[in-house]
């Protein structure tokens, strides 16, 4: 059973929280697949540039309390420092999930982690926003360390000075090694943060099932374009309903469940490797472009001789240090430099 939290990124009025949640249960009737596990909504916001809309704070704390009381959900709240765990404590919510900017303060991690000593409530890690699993992993061990019994992670991609498609990048290479590291733990997949823009977001769940998450953790938002935080990723409900309707989980395949798993994961792990190999291409050409216009402007020509002899030479090093076939490599970068040429004529 997948476990879906799903809910906007943050509770803007009373109404469009109950809006939203009446909303998504319809979605969730008659379902086998999936499980809905908690109503999210943000009412502290972490926002990158002041001046934006930062949450209604305390004031949104009844209204996740009439959602649990009309509609029977779990309502789940972020908390980033003490102050925030003791409002959504004394208002009874139900769960809590720490941002991915407080996962790499371990400072204020353990602040949260002192304040939760004694307490029992199930607690959501995102990681941290640089891709640093020990960093993840320190997290949860500090809230082990205070007795939180229930822990589940949440993976939410990696940010980067360089835009790629997604707004964060997944490098699922990560979510993967703590999997390795810790299979005790539940993990869920927010393709709304890793995507930034909602028309990706079905692949990105997918994906995360291919590679056997638990769960999916989703913004979704009544009418998202109005909505006051990270209207380009949330989804209507019924956008999310199609989304579930398309995702493909991998148990239902017949025979050596084991095998197709471990497939699924390697095949998923070479279609992200293909993909950085193509955006490093474009990046190279982005540089070749730049160094054409010099020569152009210097009048001299476009094919260096000693200098191709210099990266032929590297090239077939690199290639020796990584075990990998050196003709393999001398032909493949022959191709790049062709192509570089060409870009430059
Ligand atoms: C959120 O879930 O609304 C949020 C702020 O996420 P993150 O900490 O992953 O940026
Ligand atoms: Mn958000």
């Amino acid at each position: 059973m997948i476990q879906i939290i799903c809910g906007p990124c943050s509770a803007e009025s009373e109404e469009q929280v109950l809006a939203t949640a009446s909303a998504l249960v319809d979605v969730f009737a008659g379902r086998k697949d999936y499980r809905h596990i908690a109503f999210r909504a943000g009412l502290w916001k972490p926002r990158t540039r002041p001046g934006t809309f930062e949450g209604v704070g305390e004031e949104g704390l009844p209204w996740l309390q009439r959602v649990r009381s009309e509609t029977g959900l779990k309502v789940i709240v972020e908390v980033a420092t003490p102050a925030h765990l003791e409002a959504v404590l004394e208002a009874g919510i139900d769960m809590i999930w720490i941002g991915a900017r407080t996962t790499a303060n371990p400072f204020a991690v353990q602040d949260l982690a002192d304040a939760l000593q004694g307490v029992d409530i199930p607690v959501f890690v995102k990681n941290p926003l640089n891709p640093d699993l020990d960093l993840w992993l320190g997290a949860v061990e500090r809230l082990e360390m205070a007795g939180v019994r229930d822990i589940t992670v949440i993976h939410r991609g990696f940010s980067f000075y360089e835009k790629g498609r997604y707004r964060n990048q997944p490098k699922w290479q990560v979510p993967i090694d703590l999997m390795r590291r810790r299979p005790d733990l539940k993990i869920l997949c927010d393709p709304s943060h890793i995507s930034g823009k909602r028309e990706y977001i079905q692949e990105i769940s997918q994906m995360a099932m291919n590679l056997g998450f638990d769960g999916l953790f989703i913004e979704s938002h009544i009418s998202p374009d109005s909505a006051l935080s990270d209207a380009d990723q949330q989804i209507e409900p019924r956008h999310l309903a199609r989304i579930l309707d398309n995702i493909k989980i991998g148990s239902s395949i017949p025979e050596d469940e084991e095998l197709t798993r471990k497939l699924q994961e390697f095949r998923a792990r070479i279609d992200l490797l293909d993909e950085n190999i193509l955006e490093i291409l474009a990046l190279r050409m982005g540089v070749v472009d730049q160094i054409g216009e010099q020569k152009r402007r210097g009048n001299i020509t476009i094919l260096q001789q000693q200098r191709w002899e210099e990266i032929l030479e590297k090239t077939s090093e690199g290639a020796a240090e990584r075990n990998l076939d050196q003709a393999f490599v001398e032909e493949l970068f022959k191709l790049i430099h062709m192509a570089s040429i060409k870009r430059q004529v």
